[in-house]
């Protein structure tokens, strides 16, 4: 049976502007056919395995004719494969979907249309530009500035006497020519005038001007595209209205190694910050099956006197195991709990249960040095943690009392993602990258591959502690900066400082 098109708009460029139908099906893709305006980062949200098909259309150089990306759809889907065409903004709005849903169409083969933001009102918004506003511009015009040969056909005449706001895509290469043509019939040359190029990414730049002065202004700042070019009042509105480029990391690209599971507080914050940020996670975390050791653990609960977390992951996997027995937190009862680090203590405090002890330094050392106060020869200790975790902890509470160590999970490096991921950091400059563990270090080396360690070129790296910076520096990275709380506020503090300073 024949499989599905579907032409999806991925909106002007931030990550958030694709519609949560266009993510679902970007995940369930067993194809991907995209361009180059698409956010590179939306590759990485395809499922293992999915075949990526790069048919980017710069407009000198055609990677892939618009017959042959037809005929590629049309027999990727007669493979009886879910394809996703993912295209920037809108896919009707210049981006030539209707050729494609045409072609489709006649092959017999289904296709839909999920529309995208259009970077003609959604990228002139985060420029602070509205694309109408009462009472100053009533119509909205959306024109394109491109023809391969000859002079641009428009009505220019009707163009110069329209009240409305004028936007032009693909116009960069024409901008003389639309601003004389527009003049020359009668448009006020004092009309404001806006050039907004890479709208709503972290590249984003606006140049203000009016329309007999915009191209002059546009050669001096080197305008390149894919810009946007706006002529009407609405554009002094911008003063008023610009909100993304007031924000303090606007403009810097951040790479997150976290496991995809847990890095969703760290992204967000640092996006909120007007980042913007590529999760890459170096590790994924794994339920350690069979589980023996933990089941075991489990059945004999009541002979702990103290339970030990490490981390999220571990109290995840363990109180899913208590669950499975039937048993709940009333059977911890009696046991002290210890912590390393507020995440993990708000994560038992899920389970109505208060951790009695969590270090203030978010190290095994200092939980080390707190146990040692409350604990004697007669205590039990249950350390459930990752697979390959630090030897330290255990080493210095076997020199009080027993100690049970049960390894519950363990960071693996994700499969099949590599050769994604490779694709983004070479698409990309980037400005800084976070290690929060000393997991992600090593899997994000093997990840990438040693001899590619010249992708951190350029980048700050950026690491959550001493141990994290440790590791890095036995692998050849050297740390720029450490934060000094050794959690997620301490990595966007330390951000945010480094560019407050630059
Ligand atoms: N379908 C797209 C437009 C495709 S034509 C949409 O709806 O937005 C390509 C042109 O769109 C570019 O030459 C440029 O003029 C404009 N464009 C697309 N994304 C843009 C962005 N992030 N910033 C500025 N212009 C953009």
């Amino acid at each position: 049976m024949n499989g599905r098109v579907y032409l999806v708009g991925a909106g002007p460029g931030d990550y958030g502007l694709i519609t949560v139908k266009g993510l679902e099906l970007l995940k369930n893709a067993d194809v991907l056919v995209y361009d180059r305006l698409a956010n590179s980062e939306y590759i990485g949200e395809t499922k293992p395995g999915c075949e990526l098909i790069y048919v980017g259309k710069a407009s000198a150089d055609h990677t892939m004719s618009q017959e042959d990306i037809n005929r590629t759809l049309e027999k990727k889907a007669k493979e009886g494969k879910m394809v996703v065409r993912l295209k920037g903004g809108d896919p009707y709005v210049f981006g030539r979907g209707g050729e494609e849903g045409i072609h489709l169409r006649g092959n017999g083969i289904e296709f839909e249309v999920v529309p995208g933001v259009t970077s003609a009102i959604g990228g002139l918004a985060y420029a602070g530009i509205p694309i109408t506003h009462r009472g100053i511009a009533t119509s909205l015009h959306v024109i394109t500035g491109h023809k391969k040969e000859g002079d641009l056909d428009l009505e220019w005449d009707a163009l110069a006497n329209v009240r409305g706001t004028l936007v032009f895509l693909m116009g960069v290469k024409n901008l003389e020519r639309i601003c004389k043509n527009l003049i020359a019939c009668g448009k006020e040359p004092s009309t404001p005038a806006a050039i907004v190029s890479k709208a709503s990414t972290s590249l984003q730049s606006t140049i203000t001007g009016t329309l007999e002065d915009i191209c002059e202004k546009a050669v001096q700042n080197d305008v390149r595209p894919p810009s946007l070019i706006v002529i009407g009042e609405v554009v002094s509105l911008r003063e008023e209205l610009s909100f993304f480029e007031e924000r303090p990391l606007f403009g810097k690209n951040i790479v997150i190694t976290r496991a995809r599971s847990q890095a969703s507080a760290l992204c967000k914050r640092l996006q909120e910050l007007g980042a913007s940020v590529i999760q890459m996670p170096a590790i994924e975390i794994q339920k350690i099956m069979p589980d023996a050791g933990l089941s075991r653990a489990v059945d004999e609960i009541s002979k702990y006197t103290c339970l030990v977390f490490t981390s999220t992951n571990g109290v995840e996997v363990f109180f899913e195991k208590l669950y499975e027995k039937g048993l709940d937190s009333r059977s911890l009862h009696g046991a002290k709990i210890a912590a390393i680090g507020d995440a993990t203590q708000r994560e038992i405090l899920k389970h109505g249960i208060r951790a009695d002890i969590v270090p203030e330094r978010f190290v095994s050392e200092s939980l080390a040095e707190e146990l040692s106060k409350v604990l004697n020869e007669d205590d039990r200790v249950l350390l459930a943690r990752a697979r390959g975790a630090r030897a330290l902890l255990k080493e210095e509470l076997d020199k009080i009392c027993k100690v049970d160590e049960v390894a519950t999970y363990e960071a693996v490096i994700p499969k099949e993602q590599s050769d994604a991921n490779r694709q983004i950091m070479q698409s990309k400059e980037f400005d800084y990258i976070t290690f929060t563990s000393s997991s992600t270090v090593t899997n994000f080396i093997s990840m990438i591959g040693s001899d590619n360690m010249h992708v951190l070129d350029g980048m700050k790296k950026i690491s959550i502690g001493p141990v994290t910076s440790k590791t890095a520096k036995s692998e050849g990275i050297d740390i720029d900066i450490e934060a000094d709380e050794y959690n997620i506020d301490g990595i966007v503090k330390a951000i945010l400082e480094d560019a407050g300073r630059n």
